[in-house]
């Protein structure tokens, strides 16, 4: 074990903590059935939300009811932030990611640490879940640890963990912020 893993499972730990001592509402489970179009199942708790407290992503158990592995533990919700991350996913932006990853290493060291944050992150739902996660305990999400394939994912992981945890999610954050941001509520869902 490298000195990483261990702050990175006390950044879970408190993650986690902080996450279980907030369960999600009975109307930000509405609100986020609207957002989705689907009930959201095996939703722990809201990982973020926007400044008008409306969710922006969520966090899902390890393993949804009826026993099926649910590897992508941090979730984008929000559908004016999806609708924005895709525009710049249509506009090419993931290949440029992909270069960025091959050319600078320092970027490519933050961005596998990442990887090992979210796996901790849920690790650690996990244990304090009793879910088993063994089919996906070595797979994080959005491409990770060495490729860029879901900017969605990325920028879920950014939102849930705070800036400066992923490099890429950050950099999504920043392409996005004239159609989406945290602090900007442009929601379009009623909250009731
Ligand atoms: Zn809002």
């Amino acid at each position: 074990m490298t000195n990483n893993d261990t702050i990175f499972e006390q950044e879970a730990k408190r993650l986690v903590d902080t996450l279980m001592a907030q369960p999600a509402t009975q109307s930000d489970i509405d609100i986020v059935e609207r957002q989705l179009g689907r009930y959201p199942r095996g939703m722990v708790a809201v990982g973020a939300r926007c400044v008008c407290g409306r969710p922006l992503a969520v966090v899902t158990r390890p393993m949804l009811p009826g026993g099926i592995p649910f590897p992508t533990t941090c979730y984008l919700t929000s559908p004016e932030a999806v609708k924005a991350v895709s525009h710049v996913e249509a506009a090419g932006v993931m290949r440029e990611y992909n270069d960025l990853l091959a050319e600078d290493e320092t970027v490519a060291h933050a961005y596998a640490d990442a990887h090992q944050r979210y796996l901790a992150f849920r690790h650690e739902l996990a244990e304090r879940l009793g879910d088993d996660e063994s089919h996906i305990a070595l797979t994080s999400a959005g491409g990770m640890p060495t490729r860029v394939k879901c900017l969605h994912a990325l920028l879920a992981q950014t939102l849930v963990m705070g800036e400066g945890v992923n490099p890429i999610g950050d950099l999504t954050l920043a392409r996005i912020v004239d159609e989406f941001a945290p602090n900007v509520c442009r929601c379009s869902i009623d909250a009731e």
